[in-house]
């Protein structure tokens, strides 16, 4: 265990700088008096980060740091910490690190004894997860899904019995076959599409996934807010009531007892027969 304290006499700091995810009016005061005093501001994209100082009249050197050039950035921000300089990391919209390259960075920064300081600000989970109708407590925020199709579903099961509200980024060009993948793991779930936040275009869907298809394409930045599992859905007794949920939201018997055993990590079969047996013994022929 050791305690590292942030501001220690003169020696220099990282800091994470989150700037706006649309609105260039969402920067905080500390960010830009951060941002001006600083030697050196790191930017995922020059270009874009350019045009928000710009329009601050923030005129600090500005450097590329991207996940194509991490590690030579790294030395060389350590070696200008230990030089004395100040420096801010910033991507190109919202809080660094998060889905947005930096982790490694400051290790490395801690590593070599510099103190690391984040000056709060917008991030897109949370401005969707408030708005979004959804329980905002528990939550989990996965980033963006793998896009290999095996790779998002494997980690979708390993989710689906958590009773967390679940945060996703996605792209509009992908939205789509992301919602059917949720909808055939997760089940049938209240969503919230949020899109566009902070933005002239802003907007929310409110969902279930058994309604993806109804989803029409969409432009603009995406963020996913899905109910989290409920405990109905985890309790094994009422696995056959699971499977006559999903068939009464459309799903094929097949189709229901496949997704459940995926969803409890049982064989097929297994529901199969339960399912089977509890069905001929609700036929009126076999009641008693
Ligand atoms: N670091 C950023 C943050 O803290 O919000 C996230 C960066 S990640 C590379 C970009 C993704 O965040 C987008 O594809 C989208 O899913 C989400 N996002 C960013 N800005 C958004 C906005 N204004 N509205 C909706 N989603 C947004």
């Amino acid at each position: 265990m050791h305690t590292q304290t942030t501001f220690q006499d003169d020696k220099a700091v990282l800091y994470l700088v989150s700037t706006p995810i649309g609105n260039l009016k969402d920067f905080s005061l500390r960010a830009i008096e951060t941002l001006n005093a600083v030697d050196v501001i790191y930017a995922e994209d020059t270009r874009t980060s350019g045009v928000l100082l710009k329009h601050h009249n923030i005129t600090t050197k500005l450097r590329s740091y991207h996940e194509h050039n991490e590690q030579e950035r790294q030395e060389e921000i350590v070696r200008l910490l230990g030089e004395g300089d100040n420096i801010a990391l910033i991507s190109d919209a919202g809080t660094p690190l998060i889905s947005d390259p930096g982790e490694t960075l400051i290790k490395k920064v801690r590593d070599a004894g510099f103190g690391v300081s984040n000056i709060p600000g917008p991030t897109a989970i949370i401005s969707a997860l408030v708005a979004s109708n959804l329980q905002t407590s528990p939550f989990t925020f996965i980033g963006f899904l793998p896009s290999k199709k095996n790779l998002k579903e494997k980690l979708l099961k390993d989710l689906s019995a958590l009773p967390h509200t679940l945060i996703f980024f996605e792209s509009p060009h992908r939205i789509h076959k992301t919602l059917a993948t949720l909808y055939d793991v997760l089940g049938n779930r209240q969503t919230c599409l949020a899109r566009e936040l902070t933005k002239r275009y802003e907007s929310f869907i409110h969902f279930t996934l058994s309604e993806h298809e109804k989803i029409p394409d969409l432009k603009g930045e995406i963020v996913l807010v899905i109910d989290g599992a409920k405990q109905q859905e985890l309790s094994s007794h009422d696995m056959i009531e699971h499977v006559q949920l999903l068939i009464a939201d459309g799903k094929s018997e097949m189709e229901a007892i496949k997704m459940v055993a995926k969803l409890r990590n049982l064989k097929k079969n297994t529901v199969y027969m339960a399912y089977k047996t509890q069905k001929k013994s609700d036929e009126p022929d076999n009641r008693e």
